[in-house]
């Protein structure tokens, strides 16, 4: 079997201070994982070739194939609000890009595939958790329709990875509209390297937003995706965990799945990440966390947008301006769709508020409580009735002024099946124990989030038991 990965590369021909070209480092004894067939044919990569050996070869960083042109790229980043000048792939290489069969240009990219130069103390490796939690929560994030990175492969690399205690390493292998984050720009920004920055706007431009005509489209074009990207995490309860500058895509797809979740409970307040103890990424605060990393986009912008410094920020500053209400139009549109309506009215966003309200208040479920207002089971998530019921009341009397099918609404925008955190943490268990099949099976069900769920996808909607409940996930280190 031969394997013809169709690579057309162009990061690449970047300067050269924007990477270093180097291989993956190899591994002891590559084993496929998991595998997503239906990616690799809309990449036009046969998957029965990346089954063979040398298709586990290329996707655990043993064999570089023809036409790669591999390398580590190089970024900066605000983390937890702090700026580390230069952070970069640490344990990733991009092996290129490939024009897909829908004629989309994306990164290939192997993470977890050993040291480079921007590794700072780390061993540049993954243990299969992480490795499974990213295939899996990125391929659900997709099926709900949410921009993201995509999972093609997971394998194992016969390597142990020392952490809290010794675990099997693993290779995702990721897709990505491009790896280009709000970082890279810092990158260069930080180092008033005014010539790179611009060869990188162009580049971001001409692979992200065409139609943008200079690095203020770019900076408005950005705030509108990321705008509206945010929003969809909200609709479905989803919190990103570590929304630092460099895991903020120019593309506007969520990417950098580490400590991140689904609730199942709702709070506002919810984190998950082990790491954030100031709930700075608390699922609520997102859409402000959002700012800042934009505000430092904005900034990195500056001596592109007008070369008189004053002018530049009276720019920049105008097209920030634009995000509050950018963001809030968004929340109204997914949380409208969440309540069935497709006219707008002035009260609309209220009535959503007021049902999170009520939702805090008794920690019902955020997902089941959504999709529970097509079929009437939204009520049986709390256990004090009233407070919902009331809120319904007004609910039915604003949809006496809908039109149209609100049930096939309400299911379209509300998924019965999501990928929760115990549900994943299981299917991780089971792979330590050399049982992939819970993964597949998850990754089975998730694949159509929207559909009524049959007898298979029915236990994934169950909530977690006090005794199954995930309380912290870890950084995908
Ligand atoms: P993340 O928290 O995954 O967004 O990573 C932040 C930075 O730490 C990036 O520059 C990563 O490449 C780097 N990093 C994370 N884990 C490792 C590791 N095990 N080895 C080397 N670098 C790492
Ligand atoms: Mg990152």
């Amino acid at each position: 079997m031969n394997l013809h990965v169709p690579f057309d590369n162009t990061y690449a021909a970047l300067p050269e201070r924007f990477y270093t070209k180097m291989a993956p480092e190899p591994v002891k004894a590559p084993e496929m994982l998991l595998l997503n067939r239906a990616l690799a044919q809309e990449l036009g990569i046969d998957p029965d070739a990346l089954l063979s050996d040398e298709g586990v070869a290329v996707l655990a960083g043993n064999a570089v194939p023809e036409g790669a042109d591999p390398l580590a790229q190089v970024y900066a980043g605000h983390q937890f609000g702090g700026f580390s000048p230069q952070l970069g792939d640490g344990r990733a290489i991009l092996l290129g890009e490939i024009v897909g069969r829908d004629g989309r240009r994306r990164d290939l990219q192997l993470k977890g595939s050993g040291r480079t130069p921007y590794s700072r103390m780390g061993d540049g490796r993954a243990w299969i958790g992480p490795v499974i939690r990213e295939f899996l929560v990125s391929e659900a994030m997709h099926a709900l329709g949410v921009p993201t990175t995509r999972a093609l492969a997971a394998v194992a690399t016969g390597e142990t990875v020392l952490r809290e205690r010794p675990f099997p390493g693993g290779v995702l292998t990721r897709v990505a509209s491009s790896h280009i984050r709000v970082g890279t720009f810092q990158f260069f920004a930080a180092r008033g390297d005014t010539e790179a920055l611009r060869a990188l706007t162009d580049y971001a431009i001409a692979r992200h937003y065409p139609q943008a005509d200079g690095p203020l489209a770019l900076l408005e074009a950005v705030i509108d995706a990321q705008a509206r990207l945010v929003a969809q995490w909200m609709g479905l309860g989803f919190i990103h965990g570590v929304m630092n500058t460099d895991n903020t895509a120019v593309s506007g797809e969520t990417i950098d799945y580490g400590p991140c979740a689904f609730m199942d409970a709702y709070h506002p307040a919810t984190v998950f990440s082990s790491i954030d103890h100031g709930g700075r990424y608390a699922y609520a605060r997102q859409p402000e966390i959002l700012a800042w990393n934009l505000a430092q986009f904005a900034t990195c912008l500056l001596p592109l947008i007008d070369a008189d410094p004053d002018r530049a920020v009276a720019r920049a500053q105008a097209a920030m301006d634009r995000y509050p209400e950018r963001a809030q139009a968004e929340w109204a549109r997914v949380f409208r769709a969440k309540l069935g309506l497709a006219r707008e009215e002035e009260g609309d966003a209220d009535l959503a508020i007021r049902l999170l309200e009520a939702m805090a208040a008794a920690r019902a479920d955020f997902t089941n409580v959504f999709r529970g207002l097509a079929d009437g089971t939204a009520r049986d998530w709390f256990a004090d009735r009233a407070p919902f019921e009331a809120w319904e009341a007004d609910w039915q009397a604003r949809l006496a002024r809908e039109e149209g099918d609100v049930t096939a609404r309400l299911a379209a925008a509300n998924p019965a099946v999501i990928p929760r955190n115990h549900r994943v943490e299981e299917a991780i268990r089971a792979a330590l124990g050399g049982d992939l099949e819970p993964a597949r099976a998850l990754h089975a069900a998730l694949s159509s989030p929207f559909a009524d769920p049959d007898a298979k996808a029915r236990p994934y909607t169950r909530p977690p038991e006090e005794s199954e409940v995930v309380h912290a996930t870890f950084c995908g280190t």
